[in-house]
């Protein structure tokens, strides 16, 4: 289900993995361009119109690991466009209503922002001041495809493992 941004008090992955598991991955020519140069074509099966992902048996994404207990994208730099952009749902037209709920005004244009509920790392309320100013333009941002370095919308724990003397709370983001 789709919940509009202003029912959001702050999103942070708890690296669950869930959404790596549960969720079709299908990606676009160009992320398959980008990962078949890197990895190769075995992790990927072609689709009618798009590309998709391949599976372990237990449903996980080949490309995901488990680190200190936590799930990881091993694809941090060709990372897909649908994956850089979950939970977040970013539309130029409100998905249901007038979207009153939804609108977001970013560099004087609206966008309807909305998350998916099944994510874990939502917690409901009013929206903070960083969920506002930092988070969803980072995402409203990889939505437009202008986003190269992830840092509010993704794990914290690869800025934790490249930057460790840089203090920091123990990180809790990996997709
Ligand atoms: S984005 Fe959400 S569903 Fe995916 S690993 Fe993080 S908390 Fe879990
Ligand atoms: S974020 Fe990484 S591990 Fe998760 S589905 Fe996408 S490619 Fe696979």
């Amino acid at each position: 289900m789709l919940i509009p941004w202003t029912k959001i008090r702050s999103w942070d992955c708890m690296a669950c993995g869930d959404c790596c598991k549960y969720f079709t991955i299908n990606i676009k020519y160009e992320d398959w361009v980008k990962i078949i140069n890197k990895h190769g074509t075995w992790a990927i099966s072609p689709g009618v119109r798009e590309f998709y992902i391949k599976r372990r048996p237990d449903g996980r994404c080949v490309f995901q690991h488990n680190l200190i207990g936590k799930w990881v994208c091993e694809l941090q730099d060709v990372k897909p466009g649908i994956c850089k952009r979950w939970p977040f749902r970013i539309y130029r037209k409100p998905r249901r209503g007038k979207g009153k709920d939804a609108i977001f005004q970013y560099r004087n244009e609206n966008f309807y922002v909305y998350l998916e509920s099944f994510c874990k790392g939502i917690q409901y309320g009013y929206p903070s001041t960083k969920f506002v100013k930092q988070v969803i333009p980072e995402f409203i941002e990889i939505y437009l495809g202008n986003l190269k370095n992830q840092v509010n919308s993704t794990s914290k724990i690869f800025n934790y493992l490249l930057h460790p003397q840089i203090p920091q709370v123990m990180p809790r983001r990996i997709l």
